[in-house]
């Protein structure tokens, strides 16, 4: 079995890789390959928070603006023990292959505030929200950097973004951030947007390999707001759910779950996801990747599968839902099996899309049915499904490679005809 080397879980080291075999492929020009390497720019805030008790504590915080070559940066805040900046740089790059991959015209930038929001009141996150918005009042902006929600943060937390920005501008700016509240400019189908989207993925998939939606077992790693709309939706579509789990732990269960009733238990009743009454054999968050299925939807977190353990997944497809849940070590493994790969900037990117549909209908001042933007996301999702599939198919390359090499030839062409300033 392989050994976990450190660079392996390193994800900036991880996503350059990926770059770095994509650009080699396509020929990069050696100046542009330069840029589109680095980011644009990054910041390390410090930030002062007072605790409910009345003492202070410094939270560290990032913005990274990884481009902004086709467009505004695009990319959430993350609120969790663990970032870093070298994660934070990782996850905005991401967003500008996202962002190109289903062709949306917004680069990519992400934020992150290392704190444990499970250990904060409602109060102190928003004493922490305004403080970080605040100290980048002058960075983010409908034409500049558009902030998002991400592990650790919501809509709560954009309205509070967006009410702070409103207050240094002295104006009301809705399309400062998106994944809002719909009474403060949010979309409709924001929220189902990127399980709806992993969901188009699957669809896609089926029909492309001649596999059957009823009945089709499927495994979903994290029940967040990713996670479990997929699985809602999924369950509805006809899909069979065999797996779930959350960071407490998983449950497997061949006959498949009654989504609704756990989504009800999770959410409304506030019970741990692994006690769920009419759940099946239960195991850690992580071993539910290894049992048998058709897909399987990593959508908790990095890391997941790795070089040590990808030789032990029994899926035919690999639908990513998270950001980089499979390690580039584990790619060429992942490869060998005959996995069918979703890659993450494009399975995941319903949600950057549904952003770009409310950022849109922000600035136009006119909102578009649920029924709509479902619609035009399933365009999207399924163009870009396409796109991606033919590319790989016809350069002999893997999905993952195709999404990075169509992803970043848009930028650099972009980028071409932008011309480089001074
Ligand atoms: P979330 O905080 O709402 O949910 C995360 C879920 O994963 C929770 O159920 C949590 O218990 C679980 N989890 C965390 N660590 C785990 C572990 N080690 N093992 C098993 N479960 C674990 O976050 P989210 O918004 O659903 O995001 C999930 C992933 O999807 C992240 O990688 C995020 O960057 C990515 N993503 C989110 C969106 C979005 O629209 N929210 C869009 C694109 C990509």
């Amino acid at each position: 079995m392989a050994v976990i080397v450190e660079e392996e879980l390193n994800v900036y080291q991880s996503a350059e890789a990926r770059f770095e075999a994509a650009a080699k492929k396509l020929g990069l020009e050696e100046g542009v390959y330069r840029y589109l390497k680095c980011p644009d720019r990054e910041i390390t805030i410090y930030i002062p928070v007072a605790r409910d008790s009345g003492d202070m504590e410094i939270f560290t915080g990032y913005r990274v603006l990884h481009s902004n070559v086709r467009g505004p940066g695009k990319g959430g805040i993350r609120f969790a023990p663990d970032v870093s900046l070298d994660e934070i740089r990782a996850l905005a790059a991401w967003m500008t292959w996202k962002c190109a991959v289903v062709n949306i015209p917004f680069g990519g930038a992400k934020g992150g505030v290392i704190c444990d929001p499970g250990k904060m009141s409602k109060t102190e996150l928003e004493r922490l929200t305004r403080r970080y918005t605040a100290q980048l009042s002058d960075w983010f902006g409908p034409e500049r950097d558009i902030p998002a929600p991400d592990i650790g943060t919501d809509a709560q937390t954009m309205a509070w973004v967006m009410d702070t920005y409103a207050m240094h501008v002295n104006q009301a700016t809705t399309a400062v951030v998106t994944g809002k509240p719909l009474e403060l400019g949010g979309s409709q189908g924001r929220h189902e947007a990127t399980g709806r989207g992993l969901m188009f993925c699957c669809n896609s998939v089926i029909a492309k390999l001649g596999m059957k939606r009823e009945g089709c077992r499927v495994i979903i790693q994290g029940f967040g707001t990713v996670g479990s709309q997929a699985a809602l939706l999924m369950d509805e579509a006809g899909y069979r759910i065999v797996g779930v789990a959350d960071i407490h732990g998983g449950s497997y269960n061949e006959a498949g779950f009654d989504i609704a009733k756990l989504y009800d238990w999770v959410y409304t009743q506030r019970r741990p996801l692994p006690e769920f009454p009419a759940g099946g054999q239960r195991m850690s968050p992580q071993e539910i990747l290894f049992r048998p299925c058709d897909i399987l939807v990593p959508a908790a977190t990095e890391n997941q599968i790795t070089a040590q353990n990808a030789q032990r997944l029994q899926c035919r497809v690999l639908c990513e839902g998270a950001n980089g849940p499979t390690t580039w070590h584990a790619d060429t493994i992942v490869e060998q099996k005959g996995i069918f790969v979703i890659p993450d900037i494009l399975a995941n990117a319903g949600g950057v899309t549904a952003s770009y549909f409310e950022w849109v209908q922000d600035r136009q001042g006119f909102f578009w049915r649920e029924s709509e933007v479902s619609e035009r996301l399933q365009d999207v999702m399924d163009r870009s499904f396409a796109e991606i599939v033919r590319y790989a198919e016809t350069n002999h390359v893997g999905n993952r490679t195709a999404a990075y090499m169509v992803a970043i030839e848009r930028v650099a062409r972009v980028l071409t005809l932008r011309g480089f300033y001074a």
